[in-house]
């Protein structure tokens, strides 16, 4: 079964709609690039197929440099600003949901949390949900995370 989850920026210009069958794997990211992009204390973060998601509306496509040197482009409300999504050449096909742009959001259960070193000492993390000191061995981080078809 399909399923469509919505969801849209801050100003209400840009909306959205994934398809996707079975839950939308989300993990949160607490490195302080994220703290600092997010302006809290971690990410939360959608891995979704880029051929699942449909935007409407006014959407930027702003390319960033990561620190490693490697380029993302960020998909973001050209009026509000609020990143929606981004995409990375080296994962081809996979596209990261900024989740807390989704209509709903109380459903959401990370299946991962990476760069714990850095996260906030208040953040209390639940014992049966992995968790990373740094980012995880790709494949590692790939089979908790697959994309939902
Ligand atoms: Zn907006
Ligand atoms: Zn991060």
């Amino acid at each position: 079964m399909t399923d469509r989850l919505k969801g849209g920026c801050r100003c209400g210009a840009v909306g959205y709609e994934i398809a996707l069958s079975g839950d939308l794997p989300v993990y949160c990211c607490h490195c302080l690039d994220c703290q600092k992009w997010s302006g809290s204390a971690f990410a939360e973060q959608g891995v979704i197929r880029e051929d699942a998601i449909k935007t409407q509306g006014p959407v930027i496509t702003s390319p960033v440099t990561s620190r490693q040197g490697g380029q993302t482009i960020q998909y973001v409300c050209g009026i509000c600003h609020s990143r929606i999504y981004s995409t990375n050449p080296a994962r081809p096909g996979i596209a990261l949901l900024r989740a807390g742009t989704l209509d709903e959001t109380d459903k959401l259960r990370p299946q991962a949390h990476v760069w714990v070193k850095s996260k906030q000492p208040w953040v209390t993390l639940p014992g049966d949900v992995p968790a990373f000191e740094e980012a995880p061995p790709s494949e590692e981080i790939r089979a908790l995370l697959r994309p939902a078809s």
